[in-house]
């Protein structure tokens, strides 16, 4: 059968008031319903669900049953991790903490209802929704490319697959062949990650293709640590990246990923790997729930709560999150005042003032981290930036060292955070 609004309606009001009437009884607990079981989702219900120690239903709604952290996505690409590393299950999500993890995806949200449509046909009721299904791409945002030339040019923006091919074709283009990177305008999934990238590129091209040549088309005159990256590519990797910013055409870019061409500016030059990372807006299903306005959906910071609609919170790359960069540090610390807001409106546990924190670390090359971080607490209009920190240029090795060290701990410790 084919839902529209109008028919869902009569069916799921029909049957959301069946569902509901244990609960009247007193029988019932109240019901979560988090989308999305990477950084923001998977620590959410986790929070929820250890926080209320059982008094609150959590179902995680997730079409994976691996999820490959984008975080060190690139660390695998440069060959500092191997793939099984980043990837992570939802086994103890499930057997420690109670969660009813569906894998599968949700294709619709009645807010008036209450109720998540899933693809496999089933529904779920929900007293609060909390939505972190991270980002999708905007149709039509590098002319001739869309996801059906996902695999003749790769984003490797979402891990796993992406991310494997990524890597084997930078590992098996020819001698003296040319890499190119299409990167994406703001505000996108990671700041420093494409950067990040094409230091783990140069690093396996020096090691391996030497003469190779790397392309960054830009449509940014500036980027997230770039006066870190410039440094670390000119002692690493000197000669072999050329940043074309938009002063030399950067953002006037095409591709055609059947000739593997790239056009900048209106010169035409064939490459052997094209990355492509498109302009990027909120998970569609935020769209379908109407709960976007331009790109992303708007929140109120104190408790992560939908400016459209209080019952539903949204965190991570989806929301627009203020003074924060969109990243997995973030999402994690957003999930956590979402936890608590969630737990404090559904049963009688205490809400604090929500405070949040990020650092993205980034690796330039072997033992060369470094890092960019800031504080935030949420106003009434948006999360603020409260002070910050940031490597500086023409650091001692062992204190770039350190810093890598610094970020290892960091995997270890918000994965786990995470999963369990
Ligand atoms: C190359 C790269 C490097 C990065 N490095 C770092 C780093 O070093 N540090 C850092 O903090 N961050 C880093 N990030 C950013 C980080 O990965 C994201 O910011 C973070 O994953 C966002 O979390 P999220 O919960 O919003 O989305 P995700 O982690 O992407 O999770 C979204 C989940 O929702 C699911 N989903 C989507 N739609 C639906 C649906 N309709 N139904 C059900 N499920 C759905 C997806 O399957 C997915 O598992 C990096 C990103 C990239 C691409």
């Amino acid at each position: 059968m084919t839902f529209n609004r109008r028919t869902f309606l009569g069916t799921g009001v029909a049957a959301a008031a069946a569902l509901q009437a244990p609960m009247v009884l007193g029988a019932a607990k109240p019901r979560v319903v988090v989308i999305g079981g990477g950084a923001g989702g998977a620590t959410a219900a986790r929070y929820i669900a250890k926080g209320s120690k059982g008094a609150i239903d959590v179902t995680l709604v997730e079409p994976s049953r691996s999820y490959y952290t984008c975080f060190f996505s690139n660390l695998y690409i440069g060959g500092f991790r191997e793939l099984s590393s980043i990837a992570h299950s939802y086994g103890k999500l499930a057997s420690e903490y109670g969660i009813n993890v569906v894998h599968d995806w949700a294709v619709g949200i009645d807010r008036d209802a209450k109720t998540v449509t899933l693809a496999g046909g089933g529904w779920l009721p929900y007293d609060r929704l909390v939505l972190s299904p991270g980002i999708d791409f905007i149709d039509g945002a590098v002319g001739g490319w869309d996801v059906t030339a996902q695999n003749k040019m790769p984003h490797a923006y979402k891990a796993g697959s992406q991310s494997e091919l990524l890597k084997a074709q930078i590992e098996s283009m020819p001698e003296g062949g040319t890499f190119a990177m299409v990167a994406p305008p703001n505000p996108f999934r990671c700041p420093p990650g494409p950067y990040e990238r094409v230091s783990m590129i140069a690093h396996v091209l020096k090691e391996r293709n030497p003469t190779a040549k790397i392309i960054i088309a830009d449509p940014k005159p500036k980027f997230s640590k770039m006066a870190l990256f410039q440094e670390g590519w000119a002692n690493h990797y000197d000669g072999m990246i050329d940043w074309i910013g938009p002063d030399f055409g950067g953002d006037i870019v095409s591709v055609d990923p059947d000739a593997m061409t790239v056009t900048i500016d209106g010169e035409i030059t064939p490459v052997d790997v094209c990355n492509v990372i498109p302009a990027m807006k909120a998970g569609r299903i935020c769209e379908m729930a109407g709960i976007t306005e331009g790109n992303w959906a708007p929140v109120d910071g104190r408790t992560m709560q939908s400016r459209l609609d209080e019952n539903i919170h949204v965190l991570g790359d989806a929301c627009a999150q203020g003074d924060m960069p969109k990243s997995g540090f973030s999402a994690n610390s957003q999930a956590k005042v979402a936890a608590m807001a969630v737990r404090a409106a559904l049963t009688d546990s205490k809400m604090f003032p929500a405070k949040f924190s990020n650092t993205c670390w980034s690796l330039i090359g072997t033992n060369d981290g470094v890092k960019v971080g800031a504080t935030y607490e949420a106003t009434e209009e948006k999360i603020a930036k409260v002070d910050g920190f940031i490597s500086q240029t023409g650091e001692s090795g062992e204190l770039r060292e350190a810093t890598y060290e610094e970020s290892i701990g960091w995997y270890a410790g918000i994965t786990s955070d995470m999963f369990g």
